[in-house]
């Protein structure tokens, strides 16, 4: 069993990683290969010490080959839940995998895109945040789809295998070509209505009638991992040793709160790094 399980690959995670491999703590990153699109995209960095105006692409690449270096690979699954035990937590990921440690980093940075109304409330009464766990559920049936990564088209496509018709609204450009049963929604949902189980969604002036909402997110919301995970203003409360109010649950960067910043999110998985170290310490 692992030391510790770091989810998500940006500066935090890779901050993370970098100083429990210091403290000589086993881990592993469950994430992107190519780390962060909020790295990659950004134009010029100004702020952040020891690198003079470089660039997001140029930033990655350092970091990738720290990593490189450091012999710390990726594992590039998406983590859907984490899993308290006694003594340990287990992670499972979109892609089948599961994963034990004795501690849990949650660095997952923050989704820009505001959660629709209702979504936490249907919650599994029809919402989902994982096409190939639960797209078989909605053959022949009638979904919504808010997609907000390329890199995530791929899921549509999937989802669009089995159910009648896929409303999709897509926050990204260059689409592709997706199937037939794929209708293209340019309103932003408001709603999501429903009695026990989804049965609508509503926009400004008009609704559709559907059986499931796929929200499909590069990050996933902080309860839709760990539901019992205090959270509040959509940020995991954390006190300054970076623990959450879950035992052995740990969280760091942008996922905490504002500024969001590099250098906040570096200084906070360091900080959450020790702090898995003196828990394991305490904990043996
Ligand atoms: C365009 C742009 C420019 C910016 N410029 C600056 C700047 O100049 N200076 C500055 O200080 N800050 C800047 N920022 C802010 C900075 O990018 C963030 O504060 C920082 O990236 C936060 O790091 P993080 O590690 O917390 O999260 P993120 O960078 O968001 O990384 C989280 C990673 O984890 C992955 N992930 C999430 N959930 C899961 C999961 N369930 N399973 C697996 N992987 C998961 C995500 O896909 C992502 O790759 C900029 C942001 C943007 C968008």
């Amino acid at each position: 069993m692992l030391d510790c399980i770091v989810i998500g690959s940006g500066v935090a995670g890779i901050s993370a990683a970098l100083t429990l491999q210091a403290n000589q703590k086993t881990c592993m990153i469950i994430g992107n290969a190519h780390l962060s699109d909020k790295i990659t995209k950004a134009e010029r960095i100004h702020n952040y010490p020891g690198l003079t105006d470089i660039t997001g692409a140029e930033f990655t690449q350092k970091l990738q080959e720290q990593l490189k270096r450091a012999g710390i690979s990726i594992t590039e699954q998406k983590a859907t839940g984490v899993y308290p035990m006694q003594g340990k937590l287990g992670v499972a990921t979109q892609e089948g995998g599961y994963f034990e440690a004795k501690t849990v980093i949650l660095a997952g940075g923050v989704e820009t895109v505001k959660q629709i109304d209702g979504e936490t409330q249907f919650t599994g009464r029809g919402v989902s945040y994982c096409a190939t766990c639960d797209g078989f559920l909605y053959k022949d049936k009638n979904i919504f789809v808010l997609c907000t990564s390329k890199r995530l088209e791929s899921e549509i496509e999937h989802l669009a295998g089995y159910a009648k018709t896929v409303y999709a609204f897509l926050l990204y450009k260059d689409v592709g070509e997706l199937p037939q049963n794929v209708v293209f929604v340019k309103k932003m949902p408001k709603k999501i209505i429903g009695d026990k189980r989804v049965t609508g969604i509503e926009f400004v002036g008009e609704s559709l009638q559907i059986d499931g909402v796929f929200v499909l997110k590069e990050s996933a919301s902080p309860t839709s991992l760990l539901q019992e995970l205090d959270v509040r203003d959509g940020h995991i409360v954390v006190d300054r040793n970076m623990q959450t109010n879950v035992q052995g649950v740990f969280a760091a960067g942008d996922c905490t709160g504002r500024p969001y910043q590099y250098a906040k999110a570096v200084g906070e998985g360091n900080v959450a790094a020790h702090s898995v170290s003196r828990y394991l310490y305490e904990n043996k």
